[in-house]
């Protein structure tokens, strides 16, 4: 008896395995939703000046706004640590690797780097990045002490109150207390979601130490056009009543995970809630591959890009004259 058991047991073990395996391998191709493309722009960092806002995209949810003045980037994510760095070494920014991307970003300088939370994949380097450019770092409790850890100095740490808004140039931006998108519990326990980061980090960090923190919509305010920023796939009902932006950039990461309701409450109470005409979907690339190779939609096996496209797709044509637009590259840019 206990024989067939165990039998059928392995031999489900087996198959989860190799399902599993087989999933790890294989990733959506984003060539299939090449019409929805940014228009080919090399990323030059500065938009001509006085002229329309300029969004340049860095995979995960690190975006460059400029108005040719004035130049704001969230999160700043470059170092882009690999799998088995992640999960078994220590975590660092590394340096020179940032100095090469600022580089050939063609940033020299930014009055403020804002992580959207603080994961490693938004606010690991946002510190180093602030040092090299002379930006403020801004952002929540837990951002400021990886930026205490990393050196940074208070005055160039800023954690405002939620819905306060700070002044760059011709931006207001205002950081609001949102969620972050749901994990399963296993990976939800790793990586300190609901926890905060209470002292300054020291490095080399865990993967674990990168608590969540909070998780901000940020609202960016420009005469040229209002912009919101979401990084993660998580929502507050009502949060964003009353706020008016004409592009979304939309976390879509670990929508396909979620239910057909969630995924309509999330677009509800973000593109919908604010009445864009333009979506962005951000965070939708696998944040373990080096800056330096093309950004690719994350394995089978942690997330279906094709799902969640199609719903983001189905989504915006309810609503006529919505646009959905994506930047398939590194540094790949747009007008706005
Ligand atoms: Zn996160």
């Amino acid at each position: 008896m206990v024989k067939p058991i165990l039998i059928t047991l392995a031999a489900a073990l087996v198959l989860a395995v190799a399902w599993s395996a087989d999933q790890w391998r294989q990733r959506p191709d984003l060539n299939h939703y090449r019409e929805y493309f940014a228009p080919h722009r090399d990323g030059a960092a500065a938009a001509p000046p006085g002229a329309q806002l300029e969004v340049t995209y860095f995979g995960t949810s690190t975006l460059l706004i400029s108005d040719g003045e004035t130049a704001l980037m969230t999160d700043g994510f470059f170092t882009r640590p690999d799998l088995g760095t992640l999960l078994f070494a220590g975590l660092a920014p590394d340096r020179q690797l940032i100095t090469r991307a600022l580089r050939q970003a063609g940033i020299t300088s930014l009055a403020a780097v804002i992580p959207v939370h603080s994961h490693h994949d938004h606010a690991m380097d946002a510190p180093e990045v602030a040092r090299q450019t002379g930006a403020l770092l801004v952002g929540s409790e837990s951002t400021a002490n990886i930026g205490r850890g990393w050196g940074l100095p208070e005055h160039q740490i800023r954690v405002p109150r939620s819905g306060e808004p700070l002044r760059f140039g011709r931006f207001t931006v205002t950081l609001l207390v949102s969620k972050h998108a749901p994990m399963p519990r296993l990976i939800a326990r790793i990586s300190g979601h609901g926890k905060s980061i209470e002292q300054p980090l020291q490095h080399p960090a865990a993967l674990g130490d990168y608590k969540e923190g909070g998780s901000f919509a940020v609202v960016i305010e420009h005469p040229e056009g209002n912009l919101l920023v979401q990084g993660s796939a998580g929502y507050v009902p009502g949060l964003l009543q009353g706020i008016q932006a004409d592009t979304v950039f939309l976390g879509i990461g670990g929508l396909s995970k979620q239910s057909a309701a969630y995924r309509e409450a999330y677009y509800r109470e973000t593109v919908a809630a604010v009445g864009a005409s333009r979506v962005i979907p951000i965070h939708w690339d696998d944040f373990t591959l080096p800056y330096s190779t093309p950004l690719q939609p994350m394995n089978l096996l942690i997330n279906d890009f094709t799902v969640e496209m199609d719903f983001i797709l189905g989504a915006a044509e309810s609503v006529a004259g919505t646009q959905v637009i994506i930047l398939p590259r590194w540094g790949s840019s747009l007008l706005l």
